[in-house]
């Protein structure tokens, strides 16, 4: 991934990453952009992205995975979360109920959460 990345200029997650949406950024690097949820489930709900434009899961490259998996390890450490714990949850596909097609982990945690 580069300053190329793949990117569509119909998908409001590519522009939260170009910031013409505006968005309360969590964490941002090369790679990956990190923003509060506007209707969290949870005290702490970020969603994390690959700056990268992947629609779903099932179509992101595996080292884009990797990348987006290492920052988010990062990213709970940073906020005090890797030893509390945290949930991460993908939608993957309509009937998962995937709204935005622009892969995403739902980041939660800040409160104790129930069984699935
Ligand atoms: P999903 O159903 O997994 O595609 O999740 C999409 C998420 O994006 C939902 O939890 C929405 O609340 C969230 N969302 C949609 N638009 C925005 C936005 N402009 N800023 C922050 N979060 C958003
Ligand atoms: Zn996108």
């Amino acid at each position: 991934m580069t300053e190329t990345h793949p990117t569509d200029p119909n998908c409001i997650f590519c522009k939260i990453i170009a910031k013409s949406i505006p968005s309360t950024v969590r964490y941002e690097s090369e790679h990956v952009y990190a923003f509060n949820d506007i209707h969290p489930k949870a005290p702490t709900h970020l969603l994390i992205c690959p700056k990268a434009h992947y629609p779903t899961f099932s179509e992101t490259p595996p080292e884009v995975l990797a990348k987006l998996n290492e920052e988010t390890q990062k990213i709970a450490k940073q906020l005090g979360f890797d030893q509390r714990g945290y949930r991460l949850v993908i939608n993957n596909g309509r009937e998962s109920g995937q709204e935005v097609f622009h892969l995403h982990y739902h980041f939660l945690a800040g409160k104790q959460m129930g069984g699935l």
